[in-house]
């Protein structure tokens, strides 16, 4: 079966983990294509029949309001299945969470509902404001914001209806505006890029020309130094995904080494119950350090379980229809998604401390 199959089964939006885990049978077979001729809207339409696109979203609007918990082990079996499809779902999901908390009441009528049902679905091009520069621009025009700059990533470009832009204020300002994934003279996307991993996933960058975005698009301004504190902890936990792919090829290791799996298996299960605990257990801002240590080992433990299923499987591993050199590749780009100047370093100190 391939991810072109049809469905045959009713869309459980009670049981999310048993949908995200039909989903994911159904997607392994054919990741391997998918990252070849690209992610399609109609799988991830299936996702949203299945309400997997409002898992952070407030029952009031259409979401589920799933515990934390649901929401980790959906992400990680969407990633380990297929991580081209799990990136360009992954995107939407801090839109909701951002706009169910934006002090914009009429943009949240406007857009939460329809994003909680998948109706509408968006991508993010923010991760530039993490930049000690300013990147993109914003400036005060009446009524709005003009925004300008080169974006280096947008991920799900043609896929998504809506994209959440960030830019910089002159005064250090985040701005953050939902805006029609469309392109014109003032936002104009790049060709796909040419990537080692996550080929599938429309990813471009986008020119910004002197995009003028209204007020009512805005979703939150927020001052620069409450923004980098926020997102720097945010991003201090361990992204569920990097479970979610390590898992898959501890489990395709299983089958070729059974010792080193579970010498493995051993390791992984220990770190992802500490990662889950800080991030549960200890206020966000607490402990920093410790989550981001937590977080370095997860993203390198994850290089050597995909690098120990290669080893295991030998050359065919190779092969592009073989999922162990996509996972390989795959946790390697985990050690840069959502990378803040936290994560890099603490990633690179344990590089360097020779513990990984
Ligand atoms: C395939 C792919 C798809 C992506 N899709 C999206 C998307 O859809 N939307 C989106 O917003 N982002 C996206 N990203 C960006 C991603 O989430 C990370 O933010 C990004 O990869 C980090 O690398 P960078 O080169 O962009 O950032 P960099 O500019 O290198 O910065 C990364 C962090 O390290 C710090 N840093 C950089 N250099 C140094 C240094 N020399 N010393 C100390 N600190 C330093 C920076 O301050 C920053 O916090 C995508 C990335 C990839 C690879």
């Amino acid at each position: 079966m391939t991810e072109t199959a049809p469905v045959g089964y009713p869309p459980r939006r009670s049981d999310p983990v048993a949908t995200a885990g039909v989903l994911a049978e159904q997607l392994a077979p054919g990741a391997a294509a998918t990252e070849r001729d690209g992610v399609r809207r109609a799988v991830l339409d299936r996702f949203a029949a299945g309400g997997l696109h409002g898992l952070l979203g407030p029952a009031e609007a259409g979401g589920t309001g799933t515990p934390v918990s649901t929401y980790r082990e959906v992400a990680e079996l969407l990633a380990g299945a297929d991580g081209n499809t799990w990136f360009v779902w992954f995107q939407h999901n801090p839109v909701v969470k951002l706009l169910a908390a934006s002090a914009n009441d009429a943009l949240r009528d406007r857009w939460l509902r329809a994003l909680c049902t998948g109706t509408t679905q968006t991508g993010v091009a923010y991760s530039h404001v993490r930049a000690p520069r300013t990147v993109v621009r914003a400036d005060r025009i009446p009524g709005g914001w003009r925004l300008t700059g080169d974006v280096a990533w947008c991920t799900g470009w043609g896929l998504a209806d809506l994209v959440l832009l960030g830019a910089t204020a002159d005064d250090g300002r985040v701005v953050l505006a939902l805006v029609p994934m469309v392109a014109g003279p003032a936002l104009v996307p790049s060709a796909p890029l040419a990537l080692a991993a996550m080929g599938g996933t429309s990813t471009v960058g986008l020119r910004l020309d002197g995009l003028d975005v209204a007020d009512d698009d805005v979703v939150s301004v927020t001052d620069g130094e409450s923004w980098a504190a926020g997102d720097a902890l945010a991003n201090a936990n361990v992204q569920p995904s990097t479970f979610g792919v390590a898992r898959a090829a501890l489990a395709g290791l299983r089958g070729h080494d059974g010792e080193t799996a579970a010498v493995l298996a051993e390791r992984l299960y220990d770190v992802r119950d500490r990662a889950y605990r800080l991030a549960d257990e200890r206020p966000p801002a607490d402990d920093v350090e410790e989550k981001l240590a937590t977080r370095a080992e997860a993203l390198l433990l994850g290089v050597e379980i995909t690098s120990a299923f290669l080893a295991s499987v030998g050359g065919r591993g190779m092969d592009l229809a073989h999922p162990a050199q996509r996972w390989a590749r795959e946790a390697q780009f985990h050690l840069i998604q959502a990378q803040t100047g936290a994560v890099r370093a603490a990633t690179l100190a344990r590089i360097r401390a020779g513990a990984a």
